[in-house]
């Protein structure tokens, strides 16, 4: 299937708009095409194939005949080199996958590059583990010897979300691939294009056939396809909490094929009395407007502590409009579009439900334009307990503020969610950092920051926020399984 000439602020460029299975771009089985949306216009950007079951066989068969194939046959040190080279690539296309995301998702430019490079910079960290994977040797007996290898689980499935289309790709196809696995990666409907630009680049970086497969489709039927395939040896998916769920149901219905989940969240960001005020609201403003609110980790339960909320709040207003909202391409904006209809709908109704039950409208609120999906950053204060907009996770650019008094508080107040995603603490005084850093229920606690996630450090939830870790070490665990040799030496009967 051929690709399509689009242009950008940045310039022309080719858009493969295939099924990539085997290092070729293939139509779907059924010649099914989908239309993805610009999000600045709500103006269709092009059509691009779109898979069902019938093509997610297809991608499974390509992916288990390379595991099972030529790639069992690539050394470790490999691996790394080809993790290497889709890096150094991807960073010589960098301007034009950025304007890709900015397109296709309505991210500032100036945040797409950023996500880009992060992406290939994933991919070279997990390049460095391909040769670091290590068993070891148990001795249990002088007539025995025991060794326990780390072996690939096999073909993984993986579901990636819209919010951060390039990067959650490098996330998933890093690890899997450093530890010898095989991949059929599903982008999100909403945001195809990045994955299928990064597609070209994974056959010229010189990976086999079948090792990595990127298709594009509905969460319905080929994310659903995924979940419950019989020839998939492990999920793992980003996106909401509803879904996470259906795809551990369809992983236990199926072939109980291993899971990992990265969920949602409903992130307190906690600001003591005595927190370095600016530094505090910057990290703030940065926690829940950065990628305009669209973070599964967004800081989006603000406690104040009553000694500096009123003061916190005015500034905190201040702040926030300056955040300057439109075009993703103006050098200028920080938050362009949310990314659909369904998802811009879903937040005016938050913000209407925030207005009707009696939270205050610090600034924001509305609607910006009327063209393309822009809402302006949008602070709740005098929120309750007990309001929507402090309990349910938002994915918009809307956070809720409310008072605290005690430390005691603070903790209890941050884990009140189900979630258990991100939080973070605002003070100077070391101790009150430790304790409440310990006390959260919080796969990352942030001190003094927000947001600053880091390919090296594990990220992932605790309780409904999800099910393993992503990134760093920790990943490796999530794409690699323990096998045991025991070997019985000489004539003992055990040992
Ligand atoms: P959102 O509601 O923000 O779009 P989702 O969790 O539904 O978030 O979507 C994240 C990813 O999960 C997307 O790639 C989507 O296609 C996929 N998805 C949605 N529903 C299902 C499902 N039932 N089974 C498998 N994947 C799904």
């Amino acid at each position: 299937m051929s690709s399509v000439e689009l242009e950008t602020p940045q310039g022309k460029y080719s858009q493969p708009t295939g099924l990539f299975i085997n290092n070729e771009f293939v139509k779907a089985v059924d010649g099914k095409t989908f239309e993805t949306i610009n999000p600045s216009n709500e103006k269709p950007i092009v059509a691009v194939a779109e898979a069902t079951e019938k093509d997610v066989d297809i991608a499974v068969n390509a992916a288990r005949k390379a595991f099972e194939g030529e790639w069992r046959k690539v050394t470790p040190e490999d691996r790394a080199k080809y993790l290497s080279n889709l890096a150094n690539l991807m960073e010589k296309h960098l301007d034009t996958l950025a304007a890709i995301e900015s397109l296709d998702n309505g991210k500032a430019f100036s945040m797409a590059k950023f996500d880009v490079s992060m992406a290939a910079r994933c991919l070279r960290y997990y390049g460095g583990w391909a040769d670091k994977i290590e068993g070891k040797v148990v001795d249990t007996s002088p007539d025995t010897f025991n060794y326990v290898k780390k072996e690939p689980i096999g073909v993984c499935g993986q579901i990636i979300p819209w919010n951060f289309p390039i990067l959650m790709w490098s996330w998933k196809i890093g690890p899997a691939i450093a530890c010898g696995n095989t991949v059929v990666i599903k982008t999100a409907e909403q945001t195809p294009l990045s994955g299928l630009y990064a597609a070209q680049l994974v056959k010229e970086a010189g990976f086999p056939p079948g090792v990595i497969n990127v298709i594009s489709g509905f969460g319905k039927t080929a994310g659903a396809a995924i979940a419950s395939h019989m020839n998939i040896d492990k999920v793992a998916f980003t996106g909401s909490t509803v879904t996470g769920r259906s795809i551990l149901k369809a992983a236990a219905g199926s072939n109980l094929k291993k899971v990992t989940l990265e969920l949602g969240g409903k992130s307190p960001n906690i600001v003591f009395n005595d927190a370095d005020i600016d530094n505090a609201i910057s990290w703030v403003n940065f926690g829940i407007f950065f990628n305009h609110g669209q973070c599964c980790c967004a800081g989006s339960r603000i406690y104040v502590q009553e000694g500096i909320y009123e003061k916190f709040i005015e500034r905190f207003r201040q702040r926030a409009q300056k955040n300057v909202v439109g075009d993703p391409f103006a050098s200028d904006t920080f938050q362009g579009p949310q990314v659909s209809q369904l998802q811009f709908d879903r937040i005016m109704g938050y913000i209407d439900a925030g207005k009707k039950e009696g939270a205050k409208v610090e600034i924001g609120g509305e609607r910006k334009g009327n063209n393309g999906y822009f809402i302006e950053p949008t602070i709740f204060s005098n929120v309750t307990e007990d309001m929507k907009i402090m309990q349910e996770e938002i994915f918009g650019p809307v956070c809720s503020i409310s008072k605290f008094s005690t430390k005691e508080d603070a903790i209890r107040l941050g884990n009140t969610t189900t979630y258990g995603l991100a939080a973070a603490v605002h003070t100077t005084n070391l101790n009150t950092a430790i304790e409440v850093s310990n006390a959260l229920r919080a796969g990352t606690v942030w001190v003094n920051t927000y947001n600053t996630l880091h390919h090296q450090l594990p990220f992932g939830g605790f309780k409904e926020s999800g099910i393993g870790r992503e990134l760093g070490e920790a990943a490796l665990d999530n794409y690699t399984q323990l096998k045991t040799v025991n070997i019985r030496l000489g004539d003992a009967l055990f040992g």
